[in-house]
Formats: structure tokens, C-alpha cells, sequence
């Protein structure tokens, strides 16, 4: 998988999800001044945890903090949430998947932004200790700042009481498009054009609300018409790099071939990366001739006895049809519908890229 080249010096300038600090080019590059600036940030952080000794438990705390936070988004991980390089320094876990991914894309090892010691899937382990004291730590609100022991004190303040969480308007069921932060709502309470509508208009807007849950019904029409099919199958796929030491762009990656309905297919997902835009595409191909036409459903989703509990929800379910035949053998390329920028870190971080893939035949 990892088919290293430690002289590309591609950069690149993808961030992971909650990156702040550091770029993830330069986590990715090997350049000898970015990882000095990384150890001057190091080293500094921890000047001002010297300086702040001599105070009492709110002192350490803060101290144990300023040690353990991720070495890329400087944010505390979570306790069963963290990776450790070989040498112990703390990334969290999104951070470490999206420096592997990026390392995938452009590659390159991925190598930990401070010791440049390898990061694979494979050394997993953690510090007990670490972990335990992570467990101990205050954590605080992203939004405001306050500070809370317990994480389920947390959430419930991120979801019913905090200043900066993001609410819509009252009347965004009438159409309002208005969101922000909840101390910012009763400005706009007093803004909001929608408590001023006439009965009129409030009818047009209601009469659309009704057409929009009609059109919220076709999953159900779309599932009825899959379920409604001749012939089912579904395969577990392993994915493996096709092209890849060219270097060619967009890069491909194909599924073993596979049979079905007494015919071969194969399932191919295309890599494209225009700027800082990176998508994937999946193609189903029948590479065997088909007798006679064949109308076929099929769907991507993530294997539940592969994937991590964060990835089961990353490809939106969407069912493709296309109609194979001889002169028709394989689908339009589809984006692949992944949810973010993190489920397509965490799909090409897999060690091994697996996808089900689930196909209905009608006749
Ligand atoms: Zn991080
Ligand atoms: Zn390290
Ligand atoms: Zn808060
Ligand atoms: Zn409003």
C-alpha cells in the first residue's frame, strides 16, 4: 500500500478537519526548516508551562495540557482517540488518518511531524499512562471555553447550553435560512422579516413545505423498486492500486473481478484532485459480453466487519441503475457521496481499502 518515495517533495496543502496550527503540507514534507519551526512551536510551549510552575492543581493541570495536546491541532484527544508514534508524540486520531491520507495521495511515507518515525495502521499501541491521564484531564468547550471533568457534561452543554452553539431561527420551518450562534439569535429575532408575513404568502411557503416532504418520501419508492428486484448479490471488495508508480493523475484503484448474474464486473474508483479539490469516483464495469441486456441497481457502502465505528456512515447511500449490454458495459463515472473531507481522509488511510458492493438485477 504505502509505496513510499521520500524524494517527491509534491506539496500540498490539504488540513486536517480540526488543524489549526499546522498545515498538513507541512506534516507531509521533508523539509529540514518546517520541522525546526515544529520544534521552536514545541520547545515554546513548553517555555510557557515552565513559567507558569509554582502554582497550585489549576497550574499542573493546565501544564499536563499544554504536554498532551496533538502535536498538529494542538487540540487535548480523546483517551481512546489518540496515536502514539514510536517515540510517543500525541497526534489525534483525525489528525494522524489525514496525515496518512495525504501521505497516500502524494506518495510519500507518512511520517510523524516531529521525529519523522513512521506512521502506519500497524503500530497502534498507546500509553497507558498517557491515556489515563488524558481520562483525568479537564476538557474544554471548542465554543466558549469553559472548562468541564466530566465529557458528558460536556455534550449536554454543547447541545443545550452554550452561548456559541449553533442554532437556527424560530421560524426556519417557514423558510428562514438564518443560522449562528445562539447569543447572537435574539439579534436577529428582532431582524427576522418572517414574523411580518401575510397569510398569503405564509400559504405559498406552507404549500412548498408540503411538496418538499413529498419529494422527502423517494428513498422509500427507491428502496421499493431495489427490493423489488430478481436477483440479489453482494461482495465485499479489496480495492488495489492500478497506475500508481507513473504517477499518472487521476489514480485508479480496482476490485478483483467478480461474478455475478453469470456475467464478470469489476468495480474501479478514480482519485482526482483538481487544486486542492480531491474527489473519488466509482465506475461498475461488466468486462465479460452479455447475452442479452441486463438492468442493473447497485449501491456502495462501507463493510461494517472492516471499517472503524466513525466510518460506517461515510458514503451516503445512493443506488445507481444502468442498463448493461454489449455495446453498454460500463456506468458513467459517479462521485462517490462521502460525507467531508475526514471520511475520504479515513477511506485512503485504510490499510486496505475494502467496500461492499451490493447489486440487484431486474428483468
Ligand atoms: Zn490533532
Ligand atoms: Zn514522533
Ligand atoms: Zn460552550
Ligand atoms: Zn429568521
Amino acid at each position: 500500500m504505502s509505496n513510499a518515495n521520500p524524494n517527491d517533495n509534491d506539496n500540498d496543502n490539504e488540513q486536517p478537519p480540526a488543524a489549526k496550527r499546522l498545515r498538513l503540507s507541512d506534516v507531509a514534507s521533508t523539509d529540514e526548516s518546517t520541522l525546526n519551526q515544529i520544534s521552536t512551536t514545541m520547545d515554546s510551549s513548553k517555555g510557557e508551562v515552565g513559567g507558569s510552575s509554582g502554582g497550585g492543581d489549576s497550574d499542573l493541570r493546565e501544564r499536563l495540557h499544554n504536554l498532551l495536546v496533538c502535536v498538529v491541532c494542538r487540540e487535548v484527544p480523546q483517551p481512546h482517540d489518540f496515536y502514539q508514534c514510536s517515540n510517543g508524540h500525541i497526534m489525534c486520531d483525525d489528525c494522524k488518518t489525514a496525515i496518512l491520507a495525504v501521505a497516500i495521495f502524494n506518495d510519500m511515507g507518512a511520517c510523524c511531524p516531529i521525529c519523522r518515525s513512521r506512521i502506519t495502521n500497524y503500530n497502534q499501541q498507546q500509553n497507558l499512562v498517557v491515556r489515563q491521564i488524558l481520562g483525568e484531564l479537564p476538557i474544554s468547550c471548542p465554543n466558549c471555553n469553559d472548562q468541564f471533568s466530566d465529557r458528558k457534561d460536556l455534550s449536554s452543554h454543547l447541545e443545550f447550553v452554550c452561548e456559541g452553539r449553533v442554532v437556527c431561527c424560530k421560524y426556519h420551518c417557514l423558510g428562514c435560512p438564518w443560522t449562528g450562534p445562539h447569543k447572537d439569535s435574539v439579534a436577529h429575532d428582532s431582524d427576522c422579516g418572517f414574523p411580518q408575513k401575510q397569510g398569503e404568502e405564509i400559504l405559498d411557503i406552507l404549500l412548498n413545505v408540503e411538496k418538499k416532504e413529498l419529494g422527502a418520501q423517494n428513498p422509500v419508492l427507491q428502496l421499493h423498486r431495489v427490493l423489488s428486484a430478481s436477483q440479489v448479490e453482494f461482495f465485499t471488495l479489496t480495492m488495489k492500486w492500478i497506475h500508481r508508480s507513473e504517477g499518472l493523475r487521476p489514480r485508479t484503484l480496482e476490485s478483483e473481478t467478480i461474478r455475478a448474474f453469470e456475467e464478470n464486473w469489476v468495480l474501479r474508483l478514480r482519485l482526482k484532485r483538481v487544486g486542492e479539490k480531491i474527489t473519488v469516483s466509482s465506475q461498475l464495469l461488466l468486462s465479460s459480453t452479455p447475452r442479452t441486456s441486463l438492468m442493473v441497481d447497485h449501491l456502495i457502502q462501507m463493510p461494517q466487519s472492516v471499517c472503524s465505528a466513525k466510518q460506517l456512515h461515510d458514503i451516503r447511500p445512493r443506488i445507481n441503475r444502468h442498463i448493461f449490454k454489449a455495446t453498454s458495459k460500463c456506468t458513467n463515472r459517479q462521485k462517490l457521496p462521502l460525507v467531508g473531507r475526514q471520511a475520504l481522509y479515513r477511506l485512503y488511510a485504510m490499510t486496505w481499502i475494502q467496500l461492499r458492493l451490493w447489486m440487484f438485477l431486474h428483468f
